[in-house]
């Protein structure tokens, strides 16, 4: 965020200053055209002068007949005195052929012309080659800095002299300076001949040739000036350049004076821009300071916020953690429990399934009593009468019978044993036969007609053989329960297969089916519409259980052609 808004800071600066740059660039430039046209404006004033002066005919008088009249040359001077007096410029004099001044407006002034030769002035070569003269210099007597103006004076076509006005330029300087304005004018050599700044007069913006220095010395034009160099070192600025001098930066904007070989500088102080700049850098650098208070601020107080947060989500944790541990264990002794009760409730429905089937047990069991009455009895006889073939099929009949008591005790023993759920690849086939086996008497007693469909092979779920025989003695049991008193056939029809990785049962019976009302509450516990002692309510609600732990489902339905149906699913047990 900082270094961002460092480089904000950095750009804003930047643009404000290239903007005040460009803002100073285009003041300059109109600086210096009012400038210019002040000095330009100044000139013109006497530009006409020399010209006005030429045509006089005292003037060319005193340059002919009266050359050598003092009289006439002060009456001339006079005059020139006077006309300066009302043009205000600095001096107006006549030179002859020579050079050599012969009338002066300050022919009265210590500084006075009259008597000096200039012939070495350009602006007087100038007039009499027949040009106007245009000059800058300071002045030789008066060391007054000013503009020389020349015209040839002609008589009958020839020249006999020239009239000459100088304009002092120094108040212009001291206008620029009172201003405060920096302001200088070079002229083709570079040197400064005028300038707002006194120091920086005649100091040269480059070097100067020994001819050029020659021809200066020879013409007089800046007196003793040495030239030295005033040094303009360029730096860039904001998008521009400023111009160094005496060790401060300014912005240089520089324009030709038209009509001249002189330039005009226009100097501004890039204060402005630095200030600005600096004024931006050290408002960035106080929005940067606060942005950074405010983030620590906001960090820290973030910080605080999560750190309580979190210090009370994590006593909220444990919180939920001790209430997860009491619920765990709390489940785990329900669980306990809950086994122990449905252990209990097996053990109740398997008591309640004997206690419904003692009848056709017992009826199973004295059948082959009395028949072994009968053939202990016989064997009586056989011993007497010797019938030892006979006594012997009698015993082993007693020995066969004895035996089929013993597998039907042995069952029932084994059915109404207390157990625990025992898992292991159990053949769901086995448990169907042996179950069915167990009911068989009680099947036999109500002529129910039991078929068992049960495919050949192996059909293993991970279950518990003596709980699966359970629940298909329970089933049998309500078919027989909803057979009982009917007409017709009682067929009690089992079905076993594999179908992909489930084995499947199918348990249905020709009886009264199911009420509507009955099917949603079927597995709930103690729930019987039978009206004898025996009937619990507890057979299917064991058998859901039982199939629920073997990860099993069972799904009770109506036959559509009569009687009940349940599909028993479980998981295939694949041996590896
Ligand atoms: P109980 O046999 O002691 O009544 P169950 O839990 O075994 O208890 O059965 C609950 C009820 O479900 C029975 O009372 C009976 O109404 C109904 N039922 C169970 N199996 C059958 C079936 N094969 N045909 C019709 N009704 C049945």
């Amino acid at each position: 965020m900082f270094s961002s808004s460092g480089l904000a800071v950095g750009l804003a600066s930047y643009w404000l200053g290239a903007s005040t740059a460009l803002e100073l660039r285009e003041t300059s430039i109109e600086r210096l055209s009012l400038y210019q046209s002040n000095l330009l404006g100044e000139l013109d004033k006497y530009r006409y002068l020399p010209f006005v002066l030429s045509g006089n005919e005292d003037v060319k008088d005193l340059l002919t007949t009266f050359s050598n009249d003092t009289f006439f040359a002060n009456k001339v001077s006079r005059y020139l005195a006077e006309t300066n007096n009302k043009a205000e410029a600095n001096v107006l004099y006549i030179m002859d052929k020579q050079g050599n001044t012969l009338a002066s407006s300050n022919w009265q002034e210590d500084t006075s012309f009259v008597g000096y030769n200039y012939s070495f002035r350009p602006y007087f070569q100038d007039a009499i080659e027949g040009r106007e003269g245009r000059f800058f210099a300071i002045g030789t007597i008066s060391d007054i800095p000013g503009f020389f103006m020349s015209h040839p004076v002609y008589e009958n076509n020839s020249i006999i002299g020239a009239t000459v006005v100088k304009v002092n330029l120094t108040p212009l300087q001291q206008q620029w300076n009172d201003g405060g304005e920096n302001v200088l004018i070079t002229d083709d050599n570079g040197i400064i001949f005028l300038a707002s700044k006194k120091e920086w007069l005649y100091k040269s913006l480059r070097e100067i040739s020994d001819v050029q220095l020659q021809k200066l010395k020879r013409i007089k034009q800046y007196g003793d000036s040495t030239f030295e160099i005033l040094s303009t070192d360029k730096t860039g600025i904001a998008g521009d350049i400023a111009t160094e001098v005496d060790g401060k930066k300014y912005l240089e904007t520089i324009q030709s004076i038209e009509n001249t070989n002189w330039k005009i500088h226009y100097l501004v102080s890039i204060g402005s821009i630095t200030e600005n700049q600096r004024k931006i850098v050290a408002i960035g650098i106080g929005v940067m300071i606060t942005l950074l208070v405010l983030a620590l601020f906001i960090r820290e107080r973030r910080q605080k916020v999560i750190s309580t947060r979190r210090a009370l989500e994590a006593e909220k944790m444990e919180d939920i953690n001790q209430q997860l541990e009491i619920e765990i264990e709390e489940r785990r002794r329900t669980e306990k429990e809950l086994r122990a009760a449905q252990d209990g409730l097996v053990q109740a429905g398997k008591l309640a399934a004997l206690g419904q089937m003692s009848a056709a047990i017992a009826y199973e069991i004295n059948q082959p009593i009395a028949a072994i009455q009968n053939n202990v009895l016989n064997c009586g006889s056989f011993l007497k009468e010797d019938k030892d073939c006979d006594l012997d099929q009698s015993l082993t009949e007693i020995s066969s019978l004895t035996e089929k008591m013993g597998v039907i005790t042995g069952q029932l023993k084994n059915f109404a044993r207390k157990s625990s759920l025992k898992i292991k690849p159990t053949d769901i086939g086995k448990a169907i036969n042996k179950a069915s086996h167990l009911v068989q008497p009680v099947f036999k007693t109500q002529g129910i007609n039991v078929l068992i469909n049960v495919a050949a092979e192996k059909m293993l779920i991970a279950g518990d053989e003596t709980r699966l025989e359970q629940v298909f003695v329970n089933l049998y049991r309500n078919a027989i329960d909803a057979m009982q008193g009917m007409n017709g056939v009682k067929v009690v029809h089992v079905e076993a297969s594999i179908i992909g990785d489930r084995v499947n049962v199918i348990v249905s019976d020709t009886g009264t089916g199911f009420e509507d009302h009955v099917l949603s509450k079927l597995y709930d516990p103690f729930f019987t519409t039978k009206s004898n002692n025996e009937s619990l309510g507890l057979g299917l609600s064991i058998t859901y259980g039982i199939i629920k732990d073997l990860k099993g489902e069972i799904h009770a339905s109506n036959n559509s052609d009569g009687g009940a149906s349940f599909v028993l699913s479980f998981p295939r047990y694949i041996e590896k």
